[in-house]
């Protein structure tokens, strides 16, 4: 043990500890609590195996807080200009931010502009205040000078900084299984041989590639169908933990918005545990027949909702959508309002995918993944939901004139997906 004078007295540390844990001893902070708040061990380890998810900082997982609890996840020291100057407003006084250090992250999370990197020798020998008056900071040079809030670079910046926020990781087996349920539902490929794209293919088609280029070289050269482990195997591994930069590129890839990526894990996720140990009860019940015929008017009648299909065949929900997936009838939650939808159905009408997505302000992939998976019975159904949401202004004109109400910065797809567990 060794004594420290703090302004609250003397407090003993104990060297046995990692350097973390004496840090918040000497904070007077719980460890756990301290991790969580001052280290980057949850963007480090956003999972874990079943019997190594301690809380990030706890004694269970000393092996894991000794080698990454003092690193950021990036090399180098980052500030956001504008932070700088609303934190000498607010505090008189600024600091680093854990935010700015995310891998792949070159925006502020909550200005989104670009961030500046400390161009001195020892950059966290002083505060940010201090090496912008010095001008010992350059701006990252970056693909766009804000954020598009539709995007894919929008989405990856949200869900990095959500899952810098997490308490403890996520057990492999659960997150790796939401993902590959989810890589399935977007029609791509769960195998390291096959037909169909993969993960990484979905990824090289939406991410901008100056972005691809700085933060995954290797994926932009990879050619299409080539199964690039690092990212493809999370959809296929039930058990062992990616990184954490593979889990937020994955997840920004499979969702139109943070908000509904981090949902999914963290309520969707959760059913793949009951579902494992619950087959007998609530799974099989129903014959062949039954989902090939009587299912199809139960799926228009409760407008293709999974929850209250579910609820209406007492039967759990999680199957319920996987066994609509597998026969071609995706969830229709948000049909009337999302954007994929409606330049599915522009698309439908008679409009190029090209002229649809542009007009809806949603990525072209994103309707393609529509249209590999869903049955062309569903278009009809899609159709009559959106035209009796837009009432008299249905229709093609009905699209029109809601497309044309939309900035091109508005954050749609968040009013669209709080609404998706219905
Ligand atoms: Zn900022």
């Amino acid at each position: 043990m060794l004594g420290y004078s703090t302004p609250k007295g003397t407090v003993e540390v104990s060297v046995a500890r990692p350097r973390l844990n004496q840090l918040a001893s000497l904070c007077g902070m719980s460890e756990t609590d301290y991790a969580r708040q001052h280290s980057m061990l949850s963007a480090f380890r956003v999972a874990a195996k079943a019997s190594e998810d301690h809380l990030h900082g706890d004694v269970g997982g000393d092996t894991f807080t000794r080698r990454l609890g003092m690193l950021t996840q990036r090399p180098g020291a980052y500030l956001c200009t504008q932070c700088v100057i609303e934190d000498l407003d607010h505090w008189h006084f600024s600091w680093f931010r854990r935010s700015h250090h995310l891998l792949g992250v070159d925006w502020c999370p909550s200005h989104r502009i670009p961030l500046s990197r400390v161009t001195a020798k020892d950059p966290w020998a002083s505060t940010p205040m201090y090496w912008v008056e010095k001008g010992e900071v350059e701006t990252l040079q970056t693909s766009c000078a804000c954020l598009d809030e539709a995007g894919f670079l929008a989405r990856f910046v949200d869900i990095a900084s959500a899952l810098l926020e997490k308490a403890r990781p996520f057990e492999a087996r659960v997150i790796n299984s939401a993902i590959s349920q989810r890589v399935k539902f977007q029609g791509l490929r769960t195998s390291a041989q096959g037909v169909r794209p993969l993960l990484s293919d979905h990824v090289k088609v939406i991410a901008p590639a100056g972005w691809l280029e700085q933060h995954l070289p290797e994926l932009g050269q990879k050619k299409a169908g080539e199964f690039h482990a690092w990212l493809d195997a999370l959809a296929i591994s039930r058990t062992v933990p990616g990184t954490g930069f593979a889990y937020a590129v994955a997840m920004s890839a499979l969702f139109d918005t943070a908000e509904a990526a981090m949902l999914y894990l963290n309520q969707e996720a959760v059913p793949c545990r009951a579902l494992d140990s619950d087959k007998d009860n609530k799974q099989m019940r129903r014959s062949r027949a039954f989902w090939h015929g009587e299912f199809w008017g139960i799926y228009q009648e409760f407008g293709g909702r999974p929850a209250l299909i579910a609820q209406r065949l007492n039967m759990d929900r999680t199957y319920v959508a996987e066994k609509m997936h597998h026969m071609g009838l995706p969830a229709l939650y948000d049909a009337a309002t999302a954007s994929r939808w409606r330049a599915f159905v522009r698309f439908q009408n008679g409009e190029s995918l090209a002229a649809a997505c542009e007009i809806e302000r949603v990525d072209v992939a994103v309707v393609e993944a529509l249209l590999r998976t869903t049955s062309a019975r569903v278009v009809p159904v899609v159709k009559a939901l959106i035209e009796g949401h837009d009432g008299p202004r249905g229709g093609s004109d009905g699209l029109n004139a809601l497309a044309s109400q939309r900035p091109a910065s508005s954050p749609v797809y968040v009013r669209e997906e709080i609404s998706t567990q219905v």
